[in-house]
């Protein structure tokens, strides 16, 4: 444990100025190469604009966006059955709240839900097991999606509607899983990345083994981060020491939280219920074992294998550049329609809907980086 974690114990500790100032001093005093960092998780952009903390580094040190925001990267085609799923008859659509308001190709959930579909926002998988007890009758379909963080919890709602023998449950799996798509981007060769500041929350499910591949074979230096700032800036102090001594590796800046084995219990219950498969990342396409599928042996839960639909074809929001913010290529500042026909209370792109989008953090807290 760094002299600085032993301090940090209790939530105001991560946000002691003193202790920020510290850590600030450290990472001015040590950069002196060009750093290009990148932090992966959506939470993380939030919190680095709500604590204005890219303008406290130094100017050598460059931040960028990368694609951690569940709802920013569903595709506009999974988005389109989801919809086209909340059409058919008796079928309740339940989803995160966020979900609902994305732009599909020609509607939305909320949309869908003011003509006439059976669209519900739950907050946990198991608020959709209970609409499923309550309405018998009709199909529950849940629109999963997230990385590794929230998965465990919609195996666990398979595995007990199995459990109950429910006959009514249905999960659409959109899940993501993480270090697949970091080395799709890092393929991609549009960004050039010093280090990553790698996402909090999946990391408690995965742990930090699954991103040596990113120190091993691309010589980029991690550090898994939480999410008070100065978890972050520990992060970014540790992202720092690994590139000035040329030391690439994968350090945990998030202790209270993350092992590097991860947690077993919840990793079982994915490995039980989902098998890696191919998914459909807005900006990006489809890459392979990227996503998280129902196994056979689960499929009568499987939305995606026991409703016919035809959702049309895709399009993108005309004007919209969120794949490329989710790329890291631009930023929202770059897009037209930003704070001009583009709102948080008109949102032409996902990035502008989800709490934890780019284009959404921009707007709140403004930035001119
Ligand atoms: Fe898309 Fe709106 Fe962001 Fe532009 S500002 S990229 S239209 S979400």
């Amino acid at each position: 444990m760094t002299e600085i974690e032993i301090f940090m114990k209790f939530v105001e500790e991560y946000r002691d100025p003193e202790l920020g100032k510290k850590l600030l001093d450290r990472i001015h005093k040590r950069s002196r190469k060009p750093a290009r960092l990148m932090e992966f998780c959506g939470g993380h952009t939030v919190a680095i604009f709500k604590h204005g903390l890219r303008q406290l580094l130094p100017p050598s040190i460059e931040m960028l966006s990368g694609p951690g925001c569940p709802v920013c990267v569903t595709a506009s085609a999974d988005l389109d059955k989801a919809i086209a799923l909340g059409h058919l008859p008796d079928v309740i659509i339940t989803s995160f709240g966020d979900m609902v308001r994305v732009p599909g190709s020609r509607s939305s959930l909320q949309k869908a839900k003011a003509e006439g579909a059976d669209v519900r926002i739950v907050y946990s998988a198991q608020d959709a097991l209970t609409i499923a007890h309550e309405n018998p009758e009709k199909s529950v379909v849940f629109i999963g999606i997230g990385f590794e963080t929230t998965a465990p919890t919609i195996a666990a709602s398979i595995l007990q509607a199995e459990h109950e023998k429910l006959k009514n449950y249905y999960v659409l799996s959109l899940h993501k899983v993480c270090p697949p798509i970091m080395k799709a981007i890092l393929d991609l060769g549009e960004v050039n990345l010093n280090g990553i500041i790698c996402p909090g929350h999946v990391s408690v499910i995965i742990g930090s083994h699954p991103y040596q591949f990113l120190a091993d074979d691309y010589k980029i230096a991690c550090a898994v981060s939480g999410f008070e700032p100065l978890d972050i800036l520990l992060a970014v102090d540790r992202l720092v020491e690994q590139i000035e001594s040329g030391q690439p590796g994968v350090e945990i800046a998030y202790r209270r939280g993350v092992k590097p084995e991860g947690n077993r219990a919840a990793l079982s219950l994915m490995e039980t219920v989902f098998e890696i498969g191919e998914a459909n990342w807005r900006g990006i396409g489809v890459v392979p074992e990227s996503g998280l599928q129902i196994k056979s042996q689960y499929e009568k839960y499987d939305a995606g294998k026991n409703f016919k639909i035809d959702p049309g074809p895709t399009h993108e929001p005309k004007g919209c550049i969120c794949g490329s913010i989710l790329r890291g290529v631009s930023t929202p500042l770059e897009c037209k329609l930003f704070r001009e026909t583009c709102t948080p209370e008109h949102p032409v792109g996902p990035c502008m809907v989800s709490a934890e989008g780019s284009c959404a953090a921009y707007y709140q807290y403004g930035s001119n980086k």
